[in-house]
């Protein structure tokens, strides 16, 4: 397939995929024109990106889309708590693969096997699956599991309160030995998250562990 081809295709999907209703913004909600990105002019010039940010071990990269704001946050619970899985399409555009990652595979963020059996499916679980049509690689949700229930991290503030809610909360795969992994996720807000998902994938012998994620409080 030429390269055009597959620009018209991936904007045909994208297109397909963003208008949720004829005219319907997905931040805001007002009625207006919007464009493909499914926003409408006013909440398009006030997204700010997220051009570098900053991590630390044990990730080997980090890549976030936007800057958080109340609209992004408020879009965000509509997406994992009132079930519009449509948002999976519209924050896909907002995730990005860097080409020097090399990745092998994408892997969503986990959530425990309970916390999903309540929601009835897992936001992170749809956002890998559009990135991995939108960038061609494969994704996998079961390289990685979240085997302890713990708290739920967005009642916790503490930093340090935080990394411990995490420790020992996920297993992996032996499959995941030599592989380059680019964890998926909707929000980095202090990567206790992150940090603990690539702990636990570089012990299982990943070579190199990356995050994707939509946007993040902490940039
Ligand atoms: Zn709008």
């Amino acid at each position: 397939m030429r390269k055009s081809d597959r620009k018209q295709q991936d904007i045909a999907f994208l297109t397909d995929a963003l208008l949720p209703g004829p005219y319907q913004c997905f931040l805001c909600d007002e009625e207006d024109l919007i464009g493909e990105d499914g926003l409408c002019d006013a909440c398009r010039a006030k997204l700010k990106y997220c051009p570098e940010p900053t991590y630390l071990a044990p990730l080997d990269g980090l890549s976030v889309g936007l800057q958080y704001s109340e609209e992004i946050s408020a879009a965000i619970i509509r997406f994992k708590k009132h079930e519009q899985r449509e948002y999976a399409r519209f924050f896909t555009q907002f995730l990005s693969v860097p080409e020097e990652w090399h990745a092998d595979i994408l892997v969503p963020v986990p959530m425990h096997p309970f916390r999903k059996w309540i929601r009835g499916y897992n936001h992170t679980e749809l956002l890998a699956a559009y990135l991995s049509n939108a960038v061609n690689i494969p994704y996998s949700a079961k390289l990685l599991r979240k085997t302890k229930l713990g708290f739920e991290q967005k009642k916790i503030t503490d930093p340090a309160e935080r990394r411990r809610n995490m420790r020992g909360s996920f297993s992996a795969d032996p499959l995941v030995k030599g592989l380059r992994i680019v964890l998926v996720d909707d929000v980095f807000t202090t990567g206790a998250t992150a940090y603990e998902c690539a702990k636990t994938l570089k012990q299982a012998g990943a070579a190199k562990v990356y995050l994707s994620a939509v946007t993040s409080p902490a940039h």
